[in-house]
Parts: C-alpha cells; structure tokens; sequence
C-alpha cells in the first residue's frame, strides 16, 4: 500500500476520532439529548477505528499516536505550501512531486502532513 494510501487511511482515522470524543463528551451529549437527538453508534464508530487502525503500519500508526496524544491533530493539510498546525513555510523540496506521495514530517511541529 503507497504512503497517500496510508495518509488518507490517517486522515480518516483522525476524523473518526474527533466523531468518537465528541460523541462521548458528557455535555455534548447532554445537550443533544436534550434538543432531541440521542447520541448513538459510538460502538460502530469504535469498530470502524480498528477495522482502520488495522490497515495503517504499525510504525505510522505508533507515531500518528504519539502526535495525537501531544497536539491533538497529528496529520494535517498543507495549504499554499504553509503547515496547517503551526503555519511554518513548508520547504520546497518537500513538495517536489516525488515527496507528495509519501507521508512527510513539518519539521517545525512535527506533525505529519499531507496534500489535499
Ligand atoms: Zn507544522
């Protein structure tokens, strides 16, 4: 599986995630609940993070876990060659076509970053 694979796979995961925290945030439920919109599917939203922590390598998944754990978003898009989680300039070379495939480090925050 290429690394863009592995990016969106982390992209997803991250997405996922923020869904699962939201979900299970006591006040955020609470005020659902109570304008009438039950919070359910947290199970289904857990399975769906296995099934896709599962199909992301152990090495970027340990290290997209590390990140999160630190700043809360671990991959994030860079937009006009700038690192959407601390806006450092991304250098160039990194944005050579042969790198837009992989799965890079912003060597400001540390981040992963990728291409939308
Ligand atoms: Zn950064």
């Amino acid at each position: 599986m290429s690394d863009r694979n592995q990016a969106q796979l982390l992209v997803a995961l991250q997405d996922l995630q923020e869904m699962i925290l939201e979900a299970e945030d006591p006040a955020q439920r609470q005020q659902l609940e109570s304008m009438g919109f039950p919070v359910t599917g947290i199970e289904e939203l857990r399975t769906a993070q296995q099934k896709l922590e599962g199909l992301i390598r152990p090495a970027m998944l340990g290290k997209y876990r590390r990140l999160y754990k630190r700043s809360g978003r671990a991959i994030v898009p860079v937009v006009d060659a700038t690192c959407t989680g601390c806006f450092a300039a991304i250098p160039t070379s990194f944005t050579s076509s042969v790198n837009r495939d992989k799965v890079m480090t912003c060597e400001s925050c540390g981040r992963m970053l990728y291409w939308p």
